[in-house]
């Protein structure tokens, strides 16, 4: 059972299947011991991929990307979720992560951010979440006060991945409390070096994860530093993130194969009570569960990216995908590694990392239960009848 992804897109997957299975999984193990790539290993890394045609899918043709639709990302993303090789919510090695938002630059803004990102040179983080508003954020309380000729910006933020090597902060803050969620909270660009930015702690996580808590004290921000118009940002935001929901599911698609490949291998190989774990019913219908999963995620997601290129609204369904995805690779991850035993639960297979990360997965970008919550709205308005 195959989505039947175009050719030129099954060309680019095997070249990201290639990479994968000859210099990320025979590496992995020691790769993800830390938290980070070491720097060397970083910039191999990286000139591999862009001689493998993998570099700056999503950058458009202007600045020297390839301009790849959401399908083709997601394919290559499905790939690279077969290793545990890179850091969890690392950069990828795919050239620069520039996010959407960046396009929204202009102006002086435009050549001091979006072209040196896009050009390796320059980094940017993203600010959302804050102590008291995680999978809420229409309740954050970091404030952008307009004066003459910039804002004043006060609060708090917490979980920002890589505030420690980036230059920019994209920072969503309230301009109008009253709107709120709906035109009240706008994005700007806040340099990291800008008087009053702190970085108050790096966070351990049971990932490889290192996020940050940082505070914003009567921070001078230009008005030229919005990104848009006053009250886009919550949208931009939100945008973004249907994105990042569907790369979760790519994700699980490739956690799912991987772990099916473990798993069906130790339970062929090994015996218990004279005969292959592969014998018994109880570990077969783990590998069925699996199996008929990865399919499932596959035909959900890659029909939802596909929908995406042409134009339409995914929103709901991205919902699903990332519910479903995470949820079905952890689960993979869990039974393969119930299959493994003992061995499982060491840091002599890639199990246990997997494991932790897809459970994380679960929480951020949007937990299970606010994905069903506002999936159960659109399915009640869809199908309850008046009785
Ligand atoms: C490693 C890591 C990296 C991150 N990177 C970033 C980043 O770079 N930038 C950024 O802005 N944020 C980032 N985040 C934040 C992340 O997106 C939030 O943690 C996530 O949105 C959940 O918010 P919360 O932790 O405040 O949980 P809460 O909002 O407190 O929710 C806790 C739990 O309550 C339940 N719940 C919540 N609402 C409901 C509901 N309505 N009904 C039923 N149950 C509910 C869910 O089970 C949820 O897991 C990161 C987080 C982590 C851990």
């Amino acid at each position: 059972m195959e989505f039947a992804l175009p050719p030129e897109i099954v060309e680019i997957q095997a070249r990201a299947r290639a990479l994968v299975d000859e210099h990320l999984i025979p590496h992995e193990l020691a790769l993800s011991r830390s938290h980070k790539l070491p720097a060397k290993t970083r910039a191999r890394l990286e000139k591999l991929a862009a001689a493998a045609g993998l570099s700056l899918l999503n950058v458009p043709r202007e600045y020297g990307g390839q301009e790849r639709g959401l399908l083709a990302r997601i394919a290559v993303a499905a790939e690279f979720g077969r290793t545990t090789a890179l850091p969890t919510r690392g950069p990828t090695i795919l050239g620069p992560e520039v996010s959407p938002i960046l396009y929204h630059l202009t102006g002086e803004l435009r050549e001091q951010v979006l072209l040196p990102v896009i050009r390796g040179e320059k980094r940017t983080a993203f600010a959302q979440t804050e102590p008291g508003a995680g999978s809420d954020p229409a309740r954050m309380t970091t404030t952008a006060v307009r004066g003459v000729d910039h804002y004043v910006v006060n609060g708090g933020k917490i979980f920002i991945g890589f505030a420690d090597e980036s230059d920019f902060i994209q920072l969503l803050a309230v301009t109008d409390p009253v709107k709120g969620a709906r035109g009240g909270i706008s994005a700007f660009i806040v340099p990291i070096d800008t008087p009053g930015v702190r970085i108050v702690r790096q966070i351990e996580t049971m990932m490889r994860d290192r996020p940050f808590e940082i505070a914003f004290e009567d921070v001078h921000v230009p008005l030229a530093n919005r990104i848009g118009t006053e009250g886009q940002g919550f949208g931009f935001g939100q945008a973004w993130l249907t994105e990042g929901r569907l790369k979760h599911a790519a994700r699980g698609i490739g956690v799912i194969e991987r772990c099916l490949e473990l798993a069906a291998t130790r339970a062929a190989g090994r015996s218990t009570f004279g005969a292959p774990l592969a014998e018994r019913q109880s570990i077969q219908w783990m590998l069925v569960d699996m199996y008929l999963h990865l399919n499932q995620l596959k035909l959900m997601t890659y029909t939802t990216a596909a929908a995406h290129d042409r134009g339409e609204d995914v929103r709901y369904d991205s919902y699903m995908c990332k519910y479903f995805g995470d949820e079905s690779s952890f689960a993979a991850a869990d039974a393969c590694m119930q299959i493994f035993g003992g061995l499982g639960l060491t840091t002599d297979t890639p199990i246990e990392t997997f494991w932790r990360d897809q459970r994380s997965m679960i929480i951020t970008e949007g937990a299970t239960e606010v994905l069903k919550l506002t999936l159960a709205r659109d399915i009640l308005k869809r199908y309850a009848r008046e009785s």
